[in-house]
């Protein structure tokens, strides 16, 4: 029974002229669902229909483009044509037909998409390239203006065609509302750029026409980013100011957002940024427009605690919970069940979500494989046949395989050789930034001690154990190991694994080599940094965390010079002596002397001995996670949940 009492997150609000049951929002997240001319699939549509099932109040469908020049992903949704209104209908009565009111986020890009995408050339209020992007955007006319404000009114019209309960005016993020307003991306000479009451100009032209087409009795949000995190970007202060026009040309609420494509970790804040992040600029906000209109606050808010505080506190009168959603769609319904403790957390990795989008993927969730799948599996019906399953390793794959098994009605028997399940998950959550993957462990475990698998813990498994068991189908996810290179010098005491450097299991001198600069080898120089080691990272290759997201991996990199880590890239660990290392670079060799502690860090290779000695067996085995090639937690839990669906 959870103690905590959630009364304003449950409370129905009103955004003149839409009554919404909740307090939570789901914002606007691209999805690359979408035909490559912007029409809505049914995949689309499951995903959607689940969230709005799981209870959330208010659904803004992703950044909508208004023109084709305004596209900024393949597989976006689009609302350029009249074409699109019947596909776009049908997906406003699946989520009315769950209870949840539905918004379509009206966007145009401007320069932070390339020609590639939109077909045609890229265009900006000035010819300046998206740092990002980087394409030469070309400087709108003042007939094009006209043109786009055009596009975002006959959009809104088509979005109240198409049933839409709201419009959300996309101004924040650096897209093209955005640039017109900073002085960052607005270098213009005419009567769009210069002061700021000209740069507000085509952002507020645009809600004037919106408000003509969708007329008084439909409701009208504007997102913004109160903050641009970039050196002559817009800052609160403008931010304000703005706000306050805002209201005064009819804008019924606000949604706070922060960062352009420059400072991206900020628009999508990897787990380093605090949750919340946004929630003073919002109160903020809130304060200029004197609680005018309501204010909805974005910005990593995935625990409904939090949630219930800000609201309480008055700093936001709905909160915008994303990822979170695409993490458990059902958290709405979990807070109002007071079953708090059921919800499976985002952890804020990026992995599933934005690193794909970035790669212009499809978006799915590390945690939760359904994501995006809401279709295909049925994960609440029993399977056909009911079978013994027994699975081998309890770290995330093992784990969500065994959850997934018991689920579909399968009598599970999960081996762990450890005296405590998680497997690798639990080294991956000791460096900076990364305790919230313990939220996902725990939900793991949780949810397989609460179902009736059998948990043999501290046993490991064995032909034999498969003999005596008889199951009808083994899961193996048995996992990696760390490679040992076979460097000269290696087999000394102060040569360690990254890993036993983060489980804790040996100790570590004041001077430290790492070899090897991927994630783990990074991630392991901040843990010891952060204990006051000088660390030394030796990567091969001509760059560092190359497998890394991008987001995640610019806010690493900052952290790794903060705090004094030396980087040697293309460089080579040729010997470890008693004193130190010998390296060989581009041009030669070079002695790093007085060291401690040599940590290998050089990837992992897989855990197959069981798997192999498994073959011939007459009971169908299969492999899952790490032991087939080790990746990511992303690819374990998701292979997990794939084979014991299909079991
Ligand atoms: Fe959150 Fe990671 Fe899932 Fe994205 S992939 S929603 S950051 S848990």
């Amino acid at each position: 029974m959870n103690a905590f009492k959630f009364e304003k997150v449950l409370e129905p609000i009103q955004i003149e002229p839409m009554k919404v049951k909740n307090r939570i929002v789901m914002p606007s997240m691209v999805t690359n669902y979408a035909t490559t001319d912007g029409a809505v699939t049914e995949r689309f549509k499951t995903y959607h229909q689940t969230r709005a099932k799981g209870g959330v109040g208010l659904i803004t469908v992703e950044a909508t483009y208004v023109h084709p020049s305004g596209k900024g992903f393949q597989n976006q949704l689009g609302i350029y044509k009249d074409e699109l209104i019947p596909g776009l209908k049908s997906l406003t009565e699946v989520v009315h037909g769950c209870g949840a009111k539905i918004a379509v986020q009206l966007y145009h890009a401007g320069r932070q998409t390339t020609s590639k995408v939109t077909g045609m050339s890229v265009v900006a209020p000035s010819p300046i390239p998206c740092p990002v992007k980087q394409e030469m955007p070309r400087e709108l006319s003042l007939d094009e203006i006209k043109e786009l404000v055009e596009a975002f009114g006959q959009a809104a019209r088509r979005a109240k065609e198409a049933g839409f309960d709201t419009v959300e005016i996309h101004g924040a993020h650096g897209y093209l509302l955005n640039q017109f307003l900073s002085p960052y991306s607005n270098k213009r000479t005419d009567e769009y750029g210069g002061a700021f009451e000209n740069r507000m100009r085509f952002p507020l032209e645009v809600v004037k026409k919106v408000r003509e087409e969708v007329g008084e009795d439909f409701a009208v949000i504007y997102r913004m980013s109160a903050e641009e995190y970039v050196p002559g970007g817009l800052t609160l202060e403008d931010t304000r100011v703005f706000a306050r026009k805002l209201v005064e040309a009819g804008i019924d609420a606000l949604h706070i957002s922060g960062g352009v494509y420059e400072s991206s970790a900020m628009i999508i804040q990897p787990a380093a940024i605090p949750q919340g992040c946004f929630v003073e600029n919002a109160a903020a906000i809130k304060e200029a427009i004197n609680g005018e209109v309501p204010v909805i606050v974005v910005g990593r808010i995935k625990d409904p605690v939090m949630a219930e505080q800000i609201l309480r506190e008055g700093k936001a009168d709905l909160v915008a919970m994303g990822r979170a959603l695409l993490a458990d769609p059902e958290l709405p319904k979990k807070v109002s069940e007071d079953k708090v403790e059921e919800i499976r957390k985002c952890i804020g990795c990026n992995q599933g979500c934005i690193d794909r989008l970035f790669q212009d993927l499809d978006i799915t969730c590390l945690a939760n494989a359904l994501t995006g799948y809401e279709a295909e599996f049925d994960i609440e019906t029993p399977a056909e046949k009911k079978k013994k399953v027994l699975v081998i390793g309890g770290g995330p794959g093992g784990l969500e395989a065994a959850r997934v098994a018991a689920l579909r009605g399968h009598e599970v028997v999960l081996y762990e050789k450890q005296a405590e399940l998680g497997g690798q998950m639990r080294i991956a959550a000791v460096p900076p930034y990364k305790e919230e993957i313990n939220d996902l462990t725990a939900f793991l475990i949780n949810q397989v001690k609460k179902s009736d698998i059998v948990i043999e813990m501290g046993r490991e498994a064995d032909e034999r154990t498969v003999q005596e068991i008889r199951p009808d189908a083994v899961i193996v996810a048995t996992g990696s190991e760390p490679i040992i290179p076979k460097i000269p010098g290696v087999d000394q005491e102060k040569v360690v694994t990254a890993h036993e450097v983060l489980m804790g299991s040996v100790s570590v001198g004041e001077k430290v080599v790492i070899i090897g600069g991927g994630l783990v080898g990074c991630e392991t120089a901040e843990f010891l940094a952060d204990k006051g080691k000088q660390v030394t990272v030796v990567e091969m290759l001509d760059d560092i965390a190359v497998d890394v997201g991008s987001l995640t991996r610019a806010l690493l990199l900052n952290r790794m010079v903060e705090k004094k880590i030396t980087v040697l890239t293309k460089s080579k660990v040729r010997e470890i002596t008693a004193e130190g290392v010998i390296i060989e670079k581009e041009k030669g060799t070079e002695e790093i002397t007085g060291i401690d502690t040599v940590v290998i860090a050089v990837g992992s290779r897989p855990r197959d001995n069981l798997l192999k000695s498994l073959k011939g067996q007459d009971i169908p085995v299969y492999a899952i996670g790490d032991c087939v090639k080790p990746r990511k937690i992303i690819d374990a839990i998701h292979e997990g949940f794939r084979r014991a669906y299909s079991l």
